[in-house]
Order: structure tokens, then C-alpha cells, then sequence
């Protein structure tokens, strides 16, 4: 292989939104890289496809519009004609207690609860809840605290319930994970600041909310009318010229003077520049033998599994009309389902007028078990809880299930640190970088700005 470093290719390992965002910034540049991923197709855990007319998204379905990096790149791509939000106006999330699916109060931002009158009329919290949260308004500035679990922190702040019946359910689509395990420094940093500054959230979203400009028609989530495959399909296209894409296993990394060798099976590839964009685990293994202790960190980051199951419908076969974006079902109601949207309110252009599309979410920290289960139990027992949840009874034209196995990272109390130390132990690898939803932040436009860094502090 060529060993000028201006012109060797750089070395990018998986091929999910990080490693495709690398490679388009390198692109960009007109630097040479070479992709290697080991799925069916590019895109990681981003799978769009058409069933029986309906947009299905496998994977994630829209991304956070207040971070700019997925909408800098979609606009690079020239696809920001594209771009669609989610039906803000017409939003309610139910969440289910008790068997009955009550709305979240109006005004509640995240856990926090904005507005007195929406929160103390609505029957999802006690009213020992309630009282906790009005008394959460006089609690004193708390700078320098250590951290601690999500779930320690919101029991703290708004008592038990809240934990059980918002931040619990609220966080799990995100993280699929335990409350009481992920560290609300890296999960929930804003939160963290608040209580330092403020001592109350309610006080400290408050102060945001009068400081932030008034946007109107802003939403909260952005996708893209043909899916988020069409921007993996655009990455592809804009780095065609400029990078090779090898559909290969990546088996372990090794170091020869300055140039890294990536081991592929019955081939070694020579880099200066290597990017790793899998999962913080699979990077683990192929760090084992170049540096234990990078790779001890590593697989100190845990993964949650998790599953998606679209159920499409023909809508002459449901009386039901659902105006809501969806419901969430907190663990300790203890059904299959963890979340469901109705596609159909929740974006336009994704379901046609006679068609139903309902995507729930299984799995998550303590339900991963269900993603081994065979595709037709996978499916009764969806069909069993869309029953009793909806009173819905009619037979699906379409079911399609995406098994999502160690795909969702969880930053459990103490990731900081362990970023840290694998920032410093990195420093001995120059040029060397780890990209993906690992280390800091796990949603598309982070991943993006993960790749997008890896790609632009190669510097020849
Ligand atoms: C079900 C689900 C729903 C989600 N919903 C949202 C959402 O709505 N909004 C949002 O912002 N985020 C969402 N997320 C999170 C977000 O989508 C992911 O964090 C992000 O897409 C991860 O991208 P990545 O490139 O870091 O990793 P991945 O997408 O996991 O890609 C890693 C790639 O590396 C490849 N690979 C692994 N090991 C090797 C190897 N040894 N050799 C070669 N290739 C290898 C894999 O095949 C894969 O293609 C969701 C995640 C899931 C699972």
C-alpha cells in the first residue's frame, strides 16, 4: 500500500451515521478513505424501507433539532428541502398507569413541570408528588455535587413516582436503559447544571424557557420526508469518488511504526490515519492486543439491546382514531411494549390515508431477553398488548420486526471518568481516533459531530 502520508487513504472502521460522517468530511477535503463495515448495508442501526405502502423506519425515526450537526450535514447534501419536523401542534404522549393511558401534562419539559394548573389537575402523578414538586421550587444552589444516577437524582428533586411514571419511561426510548444506573452528568448534563446554579429544575427550566428566543414553528424532532436511509443514500453518493467501501469484518488493530494495521480476514490493511466507529464494545475487541488498557475502558461502556416492530394496518379494519404521537409504558407496568408511536400523527408523508403504521419499542435494560424469542411469539405478544392497551383487534396486513442487539450505549455514573482516562491513554496514538455513540452523546447529530471531528483533526 501506498505510504505517503498525503496520499494513503485513511482507515475508517464501520459504516453507521459516525463512520459515514468521517468519511464525507475527509470527502469533503478531497482526502482518500477506505470504509469498512461489516453490515448488510451502510447506515449502522439507520434502515429505512416501503412495506405495503407505508415509510418504516428500523431504526432511529427523526433527530434532535436544537443540535446543528445533523442539519449542517443534510444541508451540505443538499437535502434540506427535505426536511420535515414533527407535528409539535398536535403532540400529547400518553403514558400508561394503572391499565389506563393518561396524557402528559401540559408544559412538562422532560421530568420538569412548567405550568401549575395542567400538572396539579392531571391524574398521572399523586398528589404527594404534586405537593413534592411545588416544594421543589425552594431548594438552594447545590454547585460541586457528585455525580449520580438519573434515577437518584429525579428521586431527590420530584420523589419516587417520577422516577417510576417520567423519567423512567421518558428516558428509555433514548437509552433503553436503568434509571438508576445512568449517571445524569453525561445523560441529563443540562439538569446537572441547573441544580448547581439554581437548586430547583423547575426554577432553572423556567429561567431557560424566559431566556430562550421565541421560535415559532420550531419542533423538536427533524426527519426527512423519504426517511433517514436518503441521507446515508446522499453520504454514499457524495463520497463515492473519493472513498472506498470494503464489506468486511474488521478483526483486530495492530501497530507498525507510525502506521496502523487493520487485520481483515486473508488481508492487512496499512493506515496513518485510523477512525473506529463501532460500538464501543466491538472497538474493545479490536483494541485488545494493540492496548489492553484502551480497551478495558472501553468495554467498561455498556450496551442496552433493543427492538423495533412496525404494525401496519389497513384502516378500514380500525374504528379507532389515536390523536396522540404515541404512549409510553413505564417498567413497572410490566407489559412487552416499552413505547409505540402512531407514525401517522407523528409525521406527515410517512403512512397513507388508508394505511395505519404503529412502530413500538421492546426491549431495554432487564427486556432484552425478548429479542432472542422466535419472529411469531415476537409478534403474538405485540398484537397481545396492542389489544389490551388499545382495544385493537384487527389483523395486521404487514408486521416487521428490526432487532437492534448492544446498540444503544449507556453512560452509566462514572462515563466521564472513564472518557477521560481513555482521552489521556489516546493521547500515546496519534491519529488515532474512536468515533460513535460511546463517549459523548448518543443521538444522530452526535454521532455526527463525533465523526466529523475524527475526520477533521487528521491534519497532513
Ligand atoms: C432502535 C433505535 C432507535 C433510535 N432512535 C433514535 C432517534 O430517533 N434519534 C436519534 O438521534 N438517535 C436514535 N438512536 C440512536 C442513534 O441512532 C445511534 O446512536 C446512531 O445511529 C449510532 O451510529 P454509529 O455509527 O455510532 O453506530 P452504528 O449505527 O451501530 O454503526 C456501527 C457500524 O459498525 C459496523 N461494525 C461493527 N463492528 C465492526 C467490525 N468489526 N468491522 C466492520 N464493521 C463493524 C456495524 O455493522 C455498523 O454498521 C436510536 C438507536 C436505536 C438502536
Amino acid at each position: 500500500m501506498n505510504s505517503d502520508p498525503s496520499t494513503q487513504p485513511s482507515i475508517i472502521i464501520g459504516g453507521g451515521i459516525s463512520g459515514l460522517s468521517a468519511a464525507y468530511y475527509l470527502a469533503k477535503r478531497g482526502l482518500p478513505s477506505i470504509l469498512i463495515d461489516n453490515g448488510k448495508k451502510l447506515g449502522g442501526v439507520i434502515q429505512t424501507d416501503t412495506v405495503a405502502d407505508c415509510l418504516l423506519e428500523g431504526g432511529p425515526d427523526s433527530f434532535l433539532a436544537a443540535k446543528p450537526e445533523a442539519m449542517a450535514l443534510i444541508t451540505e447534501l443538499g437535502l434540506a428541502g427535505d426536511v420535515i419536523g414533527s407535528n409539535d401542534h398536535q403532540r400529547s404522549t400518553w403514558i400508561l398507569k394503572k391499565g389506563r393511558m393518561i396524557p402528559l401534562p401540559e408544559g412538562l419539559m422532560m421530568m420538569v413541570p412548567t405550568r401549575i394548573w395542567p400538572t396539579i389537575k392531571s391524574p398521572l402523578l399523586s398528589w404527594s408528588t404534586k405537593i413534592k414538586m411545588g416544594f421543589e421550587l425552594l431548594r438552594s444552589p447545590r454547585p460541586n455535587a457528585p455525580d449520580r444516577s438519573v434515577g437518584d437524582f429525579v428521586e431527590d428533586h420530584y420523589g419516587r413516582e417520577a422516577v417510576e411514571y417520567l423519567a423512567e419511561p421518558l428516558l428509555s426510548g433514548v437509552y433503553g436503559g436503568d434509571p438508576y444506573k445512568l449517571s445524569v452528568e453525561s445523560v441529563l448534563p443540562r439538569f446537572a447544571e441547573m441544580e448547581s446554579t439554581y437548586g430547583s429544575l423547575t426554577k432553572g427550566t423556567l429561567a431557560g424557557l424566559a431566556k430562550a428566543p421565541k421560535r415559532e414553528g420550531s419542533t423538536l424532532f427533524k426527519t426527512l420526508k423519504n426517511g433517514l436511509g436518503s441521507l446515508v443514500d446522499a453520504i454514499e453518493k457524495a463520497i463515492a469518488p473519493h472513498c472506498q467501501t470494503l464489506r468486511d469484518e474488521a478483526l483486530a488493530v495492530s501497530m507498525e511504526g507510525d502506521e496502523y494495521l487493520v487485520q481483515l480476514a486473508g488481508k492487512t490493511l496499512r493506515t496513518r490515519h485510523l477512525i473506529i466507529a463501532t460500538p464501543a464494545w466491538a472497538t474493545a475487541k479490536l483494541l485488545a492486543g494493540l492496548d489492553p488498557a484502551i480497551s478495558k475502558l472501553l468495554s467498561q461502556i455498556g450496551y442496552s439491546s433493543s427492538m423495533t416492530v412496525g404494525v401496519i394496518y389497513d384502516r378500514k379494519d380500525v374504528p379507532q382514531k389515536f390523536n396522540s404521537f404515541g404512549f409510553l409504558i413505564p417498567k413497572t407496568e410490566r407489559r412487552h411494549l416499552v413505547a409505540c408511536t402512531f407514525v401517522d400523527q407523528k409525521f406527515n408523508h410517512r403512512v397513507p390515508e388508508n394505511r395505519l403504521l404503529l412502530r413500538c419499542f421492546l426491549g431495554g435494560a432487564g427486556n432484552e431477553a425478548i429479542l432472542d424469542w422466535d419472529e411469531s411469539a415476537i409478534k403474538q405478544a405485540v398484537l397481545d398488548d396492542i389489544d389490551t392497551l388499545l382495544g385493537l383487534k384487527a389483523k395486521p396486513i404487514a408486521i416487521e420486526i428490526s432487532r437492534w442487539p448492544r446498540s444503544m450505549a449507556q453512560y452509566e455514573v462514572g462515563h466521564k471518568k472513564v472518557i477521560q482516562e481513555l482521552q489521556d491513554r489516546l493521547k500515546d496514538y496519534p491519529l488515532l481516533f474512536l468515533a460513535g455513540n460511546g463517549y459523548l452523546g448518543i443521538g444522530i447529530p452526535d454521532c455526527i459531530r463525533s465523526g466529523k471531528e475524527s475526520a477533521n483533526r487528521f491534519q497532513i
